[in-house]
């Protein structure tokens, strides 16, 4: 990149762009201060125009005068013109990737927040059962969605209340007496502060606990994404059998059409985005149709918590031979050819060339560990599989929620006397379950179901997306339920698939015993705020 041939802007140029981008002279600069639909209508035209894009902020899109409020005076119209002929005429897509939105769901029950957080190309928070006690009953009700299904003043609407209620005042009345055990069992270790072993020790509750809390609970998220991505998502929701996706979709569509219509035009329209999410829909009933009569009635076999399905056995071979590809000349068979004739001595000093000194689990090898994949079945229980569901670089997908599986007990929980409450809980999710699939809602039926049953649900991903879950889900802060699931995927790496260099490279993946989780978080957290 050169810094040759700057613009030479006037001086009232330069009052008029000022606002607008962090830099007047150089050849980098950021937009700042103007309507999502503008700059992309701005970038579009970099593909068809030879001028510089400040320049063409002034000659199209600047109008009115310097020193105007940031927004006045720049060509909306204009560029959602743009849009309409680039976009929704010649349907280039690229255009919708150009403009992002910050969009805050709040309220969502957490199989909501599973059917937000699917797309890959998009930024998630959410709110974590972790940090925030679920004790607080907002307009007199604790924080669970009820289904728009469930008709008002139906005897399941009742049932259901009762025992979504009954769920979060276990949950309550256990907070304190399961603090106190953890604080009997680990006291403050000298040093600490009150702060950090208060918020340590508040956590580890709140782990155990969560099983005891609906999927109906509710959460707020938060996304980032561009007008593709929305779309897409709109596309998703708009086709799903919940009332509460299309209700949302509803939701964030008039949102959206408030900073971005432009970028959304076809999401309703009945013969683009209507056909589209109709085909969505009626592949998905199809489906479910055609499995039930080919599977009716078979019954799961079991199967231990983490399953390796599918790997390939010349993975790490492959893997190698991916790792000589950039800094060499040869075609890619003629490499894996080269590197099946070496000695195992010469395979490894490669990959250790590759691999490197990895400082921390941040340091990751190059996209050669992405030539082989995992496909991992895991049945575990659902507060761990919302948490792994979060990671967008692989293929996860999951099936319906239901109490089959049966569900986690923490051993604390039978500690403390708290076992018959927790399988009181337990028992009533399941029978309310039952009551909604009886009554043809069996759909709505997951909402009843509490997070410690399990469900099934496969990933896979590739040696490379495997580095940065296993290492990020093991370290001692993350919760033990998923640290034990990556545990067993690394484990089944390195001896299912004999994938050892490949596991061996994953070197942050933490197998130690902790009693503390987010002991050395905190206390690391404490240190930053006191620098
Ligand atoms: C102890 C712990 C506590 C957590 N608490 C919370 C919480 O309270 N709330 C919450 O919402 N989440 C929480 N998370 C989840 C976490 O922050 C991430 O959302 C989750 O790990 C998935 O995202 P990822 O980027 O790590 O991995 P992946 O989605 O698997 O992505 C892998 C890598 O690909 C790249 N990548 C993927 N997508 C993009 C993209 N769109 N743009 C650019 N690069 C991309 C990044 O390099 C990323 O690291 C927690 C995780 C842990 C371990």
């Amino acid at each position: 990149m050169t810094a040759a041939a700057p613009d030479a802007f006037t001086p009232a140029e330069r009052a008029r762009l000022a606002p607008h981008f962090t830099d007047l002279d150089g050849p980098v600069f950021a937009l700042t201060n103007l309507p999502e639909v503008v700059k992309g209508a701005l970038f579009a035209r970099y593909s068809r125009s030879p001028k510089s894009l400040r320049r063409l902020f002034l000659d199209e899109f600047a109008e009115g005068p310097a020193g105007a409020a940031p927004t006045e005076g720049v060509g909306v119209t204009r560029a959602e013109g743009l849009y309409e002929r680039v976009f929704v005429e010649y349907g280039d897509d690229s255009v919708a990737q150009l403009g992002g939105v910050h969009l805050a769901c709040e309220n969502v029950s957490n199989v909501l927040t599973k059917l937000l957080e699917w797309g890959r190309l998009m930024a998630y928070l959410e709110q974590s059962t972790r940090y925030i006690p679920y004790t607080d009953r907002p307009g007199g009700r604790w924080r669970y969605h009820a289904p728009a299904e469930l008709p008002e003043g139906s005897a399941l609407r009742a049932a259901y209340a009762k025992i979504l209620d009954e769920a979060f005042e276990t949950y309550v009345r256990w907070l304190e007496p399961v603090q106190a055990h953890y604080r009997a069992r680990h006291p403050r270790p000298p040093g600490d502060s009150d702060l950090v072993y208060r918020n340590t020790i508040r956590a580890k509750t709140l782990d155990t606990l969560r099983g005891l809390l609906p999927a109906a609970t509710q959460a707020n998220v938060g996304l980032y994404g561009t007008g593709q991505a929305y779309e897409a998502l709109l596309l998703r929701l708009r086709a799903h059998p919940l009332e509460e996706a299309r209700a949302c979709a509803d939701r964030i569509l008039t949102e959206l059409r408030k900073v971005i219509p432009a970028f959304l035009k076809r999401v309703d329209a009945p013969d683009r985005g209507g056909a589209w999410s109709r085909y969505l829909g009626a592949t998905r009933e199809a489906t479910r149709a055609v499995a039930g009569t080919l599977l009716g009635g078979v019954e799961p076999a079991p199967r231990p918590e983490v399953v390796l399905v599918d790997f390939d056995p010349e993975g790490e071979l492959k893997v190698t031979a991916a790792a000589l590809y950039a800094a060499s000349e040869l075609p890619d068979d003629q490499l894996l050819d080269r590197v099946r004739r070496m000695s195992s001595e010469e395979r490894a000093a490669l990959l250790r060339a590759y691999v490197g000194e990895r400082v921390n689990r941040r340091h990751k090898p190059g996209r050669a560990f992405e030539r082989t994949s995992y496909r991992f079945d895991v049945l575990t229980d659902y507060g761990a599989f919302r948490d792994l569901q979060r990671h967008r670089l692989l293929t996860l997908e999951w099936q319906p929620l239901s109490p089959r599986h049966g569900y986690a007990l923490p051993e604390t929980i039978e500690e403390i006397g708290a076992g018959d409450d927790w399988r009181r809980v337990m028992d009533a999710s399941a029978e309310l379950h039952e009551a909604l699939r009886s009554a043809g809602l069996a759909l709505v039926a997951p909402y009843a179901v509490s997070m410690a049953y399990r469900i099934r649900f496969y990933m896979e991903m590739n040696a490379r997306e495997a580095m940065h879950v296993l290492e990020l889900r093991t370290t001692p802060q993350g919760h033990p339920a998923y640290r034990r699931v990556c545990q067993a995927m690394h484990r089944l790496i390195a001896e299912q698939a004999g994938h050892r260099a490949i596991a061996d490279a994953m070197r942050f993946v933490d197998h130690s015993p902790v009693e503390l989780e987010r002991l050395e978080a905190e206390r690391r957290a404490e240190a930053r705020r006191r620098a």
